[in-house]
């Protein structure tokens, strides 16, 4: 058994994955630590392709963090985290998301504004100057690409983009052409229910007292996506009576590079936060991709 455990959030992405596994084994490598990767939840298609690709064992999963030691990578909210939370013991935070963190004792966190949790575990790879595993690269160099959604997203920065191209030079791939192939695992809705599609990756929020949920597809042909988006919209309706004051579903369109935002709920405050109508349950925003940047900022200021 572990001494401690390193998780990212539910519902969990490549980046959460990828980083728990790289910094568990850079904690055992460079700080003795018996540190093992754990994962909150199913993972999705895109990172078991990841993972198949590199021949990388699926984390563990813990089902109850309580009592544990843990660290938490890519994601800082408890409402996003492991069940059991409140009865853990967070030693570390290692993220790049908005901060919303309160622990009654002085713990190590680290947070940095990139586009991936993995470009800041590959920059601490890099400073101990050895040489780094092609797996371990390559499930970094994946979870980077991942979440800048292959450098297009309004979170990549120059940095993260940087240390991709030295992982990718360490892994031997196109990061362009393997950043699509690894999208291309996850962008298809063949197969997949209305419900799947709205769970797979969604987080929630808390805006004002007002429990906010905020799901996100990315594909490949909106127009596919959008012959579903009924369907979605009596899921999301169905979510709602859960408590939630608002809920959104973004389908995003990687080659347009734009976001169909579906809505149920407080749409009032959608239509302030993007200075637009919702029409038929939804509203195209050109240009928008990242749910953290220009998703969650207008939304909780429109609350305000
Ligand atoms: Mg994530
Ligand atoms: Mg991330
Ligand atoms: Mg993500």
């Amino acid at each position: 058994m572990a001494d401690i455990y390193v998780i990212g959030h539910k519902a969990p992405d490549t980046d959460s994955i990828c980083s728990a596994i790289a910094y568990a084994r850079f904690k055992r490598e460079f700080e003795g630590v018996n540190a093992e990767a754990t994962r909150a939840d199913e993972i999705n298609p895109e990172t078991k392709y990841v993972l198949n690709y590199f021949k990388v064992d699926v984390p563990p999963l813990l089902g109850d963090a309580k009592g544990k030691k843990l660290i938490l990578v890519d994601h800082n909210e408890f409402s996003q985290a492991v069940n059991g939370i409140e009865g853990a013991e967070i030693i570390e935070v290692l993220d790049h998301h908005k901060i919303d963190f309160k622990y009654p004792e002085p713990i190590l966190f680290h947070s940095e504004p990139v586009g991936a949790t993995a470009t800041l575990i590959a920059k601490k790879y890099f400073e101990k100057g050895t040489k780094i595993p092609r797996e371990i690269a390559g499930v970094l160099l994946a979870a980077i690409l991942s979440d800048t959604v292959v450098f297009k997203s309004a979170t990549c920065t120059p940095v993260d983009r940087e240390i991709a191209l030295k992982l990718a030079k360490i892994v031997q791939v196109d990061p362009e052409k393997f950043g699509v192939e690894i999208k291309k695992a996850k962008a298809s809705l063949k197969g997949k229910t209305a419900a799947d599609i709205l769970m797979a990756d969604f987080k929630d929020y808390e805006f004002k007292g007002v429990k906010v949920g905020i799901g996100q597809v990315e594909v490949f042909d909106l127009q596919e996506a959008l012959e579903m988006k009924k369907g979605i919209l009596r899921e999301m309706e169905k979510k709602r009576e859960e408590g939630y004051g608002l809920i959104l579903m973004m389908i995003t369109d990687i080659i347009k590079e734009g976001t169909e935002l579906l809505a149920v709920g407080k749409i009032d405050v959608v239509e302030k936060a993007f200075g637009k109508k919702v029409k038929d349950g939804s509203v195209y925003l050109e240009g928008v991709m990242s749910r953290k940047k220009q998703v969650v900022p207008p939304v909780e200021k429109a609350f305000g």
